[in-house]
């Protein structure tokens, strides 16, 4: 059961997502990413084999699938040859279809993805010297409002599935070159006794080193997709990305924080943006629901939270909003009084057509930065990223809505040749 229904906003605050069953593909297969390795082989089961190969070839189907990243059956040589058209006939390899991919000329890439239902939702690529950090999505648009978001402000949401999220980690692979032996139908004509165990590659030098779950929606309103998602990411025998370099950001959905820490165990970072709950009332108005004491207690207990292991407190710098020395201070008060192990990122704002605020004065930002550095917390000023292709959350989205169609058939087909 996925919780992949449209939901109206209904309203400021309340939430809660109506579940359904993921709509069954006209042609009858089944789309295998996204599925743990157990449903995998329950699957083969049901579809005729014997339980003990029903759970080798879902080992090997699982290693083909998250390990080499291929996207056709034909292509997983360790199967028999008769086996794969059996495959072909019953499951599908799906990725997000891509509606647009933009590369901005600070190198990061900017995704629009289209869900089989035709929902848009966008995935980010941010690469540094140090490491590539892709955000991405957990719904289609947000419930929650925030009043400096533009996500907030589409019309329908809906969770994504966590195919549809682990897909956004595969398909950022393909399109990094990032599999092992890029160029995934040569495996093949490889054969088997060509592709090397290891399939080549080391986890140095790769592209795409982290990921923060910091795209569209709230992640902690699509909880258990979410959780179903990156538990794949994370697995040893697929996409092996260590929960050090996964982060989740919350807007404060204090119940679930608990079980986030539990169940999932990532870096936990936490949309504080005020300190007041008059401020954070108005601009994120799930502070109505749980309060800022309420949110910064449950931070504090936020399993396997150390100094090694700080929860991030992003905070964005909004013109004469929430900006000002004594906010600084307060902020400081705030983290000291709950004993957090905590380092704060400062988000200069994000304009959008027809947003309320304005940003603050990079002055503003840098005395704000301080304070908070000269009582011992760390604040780094996020520099703004893929500006020229507007990067920020929800902004792709309605861009392509005023594209005209010959502009989104040109963009198509530089995408095409983007992905080879
Ligand atoms: N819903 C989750 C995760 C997605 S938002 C959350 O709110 O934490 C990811 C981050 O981008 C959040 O910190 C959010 O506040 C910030 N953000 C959203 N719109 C922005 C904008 N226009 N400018 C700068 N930061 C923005
Ligand atoms: Fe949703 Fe996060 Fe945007 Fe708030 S900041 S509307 S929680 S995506």
């Amino acid at each position: 059961m996925a919780d992949t229904a449209l939901m109206p906003i209904p309203g400021m605050l309340d939430p809660v997502p109506v579940a359904r069953d993921i709509t069954p593909r006209e042609d009858g297969r089944v789309d295998l990413i996204g599925l743990p390795r157990g449903r995998i082989a329950e699957l083969f089961g049901e579809a005729g084999l014997d339980a003990k190969a029903a759970k080798l070839r879902a080992k090997q189907v699982f290693h083909w699938l998250y390990h080499r990243g291929v996207t056709d059956f034909e292509a997983m040589t360790d199967i028999a040859k008769t086996m794969r058209p059996w495959l072909a006939e019953r499951f599908v390899i799906g990725r997000p279809e891509v509606v647009l991919a933009q590369h901005s000329s600070d190198g990061t890439r900017k995704w629009l993805l289209k869900t089989a239902d035709d929902q848009e939702f966008e995935m980010v690529f941010i690469p540094d010297a140090d490491r590539g950090t892709l955000c991405v999505s957990s719904q289609v648009g947000c419930t929650l409002n925030c009043r400096f978001c533009h996500t907030g402000t589409m019309r329908l949401v809906r969770n994504l599935t966590p195919g549809e999220i682990v897909g956004q980690v595969m398909l950022a692979r393909d399109a990094l070159g990032e599999w092992p032996r890029t160029g995934q139908a040569d495996f093949a004509a490889l054969g088997d006794d060509l592709v090397d165990d290891d399939g080549g590659y080391s986890a140095d030098g790769r592209l795409l080193t982290n990921i923060v779950m910091m795209g569209m929606g709230e992640p902690l309103y699509n909880f258990d997709n979410v959780r179903d998602a990156l538990k794949l990411v994370m697995d040893g025998d697929g996409l092996a990305l260590s929960k050090r370099r996964i982060t989740l950001s919350t807007s404060g959905v204090v119940p679930m924080m608990a079980r986030a820490g539990e169940e999932i165990g990532v870096n936990l970072a936490v949309s504080l943006h005020a300190v007041s709950k008059e401020v954070r009332d108005e601009i994120v108005p799930i502070n109505r629901k749980y309060g800022l004491d309420e949110l910064l207690a449950a931070c504090a207990a936020y399993p396997r939270a150390s100094n090694a292991r700080r929860i991030t407190f992003e905070y964005v710098m909004l013109k004469n909003k929430n900006d000002s020395d004594e906010d600084a201070r307060e902020l400081v008060r705030l983290i000291k009084k709950y004993k957090l192990p905590a380092k704060v990122n400062l988000i200069p704002f994000n304009p959008w057509p027809g947003a309320i605020y304005e940003c603050s004065t990079p002055e503003r930002i840098r005395r704000f930065s301080e304070i908070v550095f000269e009582a011992g917390i760390s604040a780094p000023v996020r520099t703004p990223r893929g500006r020229d292709i507007d990067a920020a959350c929800g902004q792709l989205k309605t861009a392509a809505k005023k594209l005209s169609r010959a502009e989104l058939d040109r963009l198509a087909e530089e995408k095409q040749a983007a992905l080879g």
